[in-house]
């Protein structure tokens, strides 16, 4: 997924689940930085951070460390390895798909199958409202 999603989708959405301006800021800034700071190419553990099903582990730890700790740059990390577990299918298998001219790329928001969109807002909201609903 792009920054289309990692970021300004998913700065919208937070505001919208009640977060302030500067803390949707912040966990847009931390999901559209997670490609940076472990980028799919550089090893084998990084890509399972991408994709699925191992994605959803990655989510699910680092959800679990946002709550912990209250922090929002885990939440964004949490936020990205869900949206790319939808948007990227088991391991790749949209990429390779997409990579033989059969499909449209999986990380163009735009042209992405109504479904994946969907998913993505979902799985998204789901986890901002997770960690806003945690006793403090
Ligand atoms: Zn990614």
């Amino acid at each position: 997924m792009g920054p289309h999603v990692h970021h300004k989708l998913t700065r919208a959405w937070a505001m919208e689940e009640g977060f302030s301006e500067r803390e949707a800021e912040l966990i847009a800034r931390a999901d559209i930085g997670f490609d940076r700071r472990y980028p799919a190419r550089a090893s084998f553990v990084n890509i399972t951070r991408h994709f699925a099903p191992t994605a959803w582990l990655w989510s699910a730890r680092y959800l679990a460390l946002a709550m912990d700790w209250g922090d929002l740059m885990m939440l964004g990390y949490a936020l990205h390895c869900a949206q790319d577990g939808v948007a990227h299918g088991r391991i790749g298998t949209r990429h390779i798909v997409q990579a033989m001219g059969l499909r449209p790329d999986p990380d163009v928001w735009e042209t992405s199958p109504a479904g994946v969109m969907r998913r993505t807002e979902a799985i998204t909201r789901d986890r901002l409202r997770r960690f806003r609903a945690q006793p403090a």
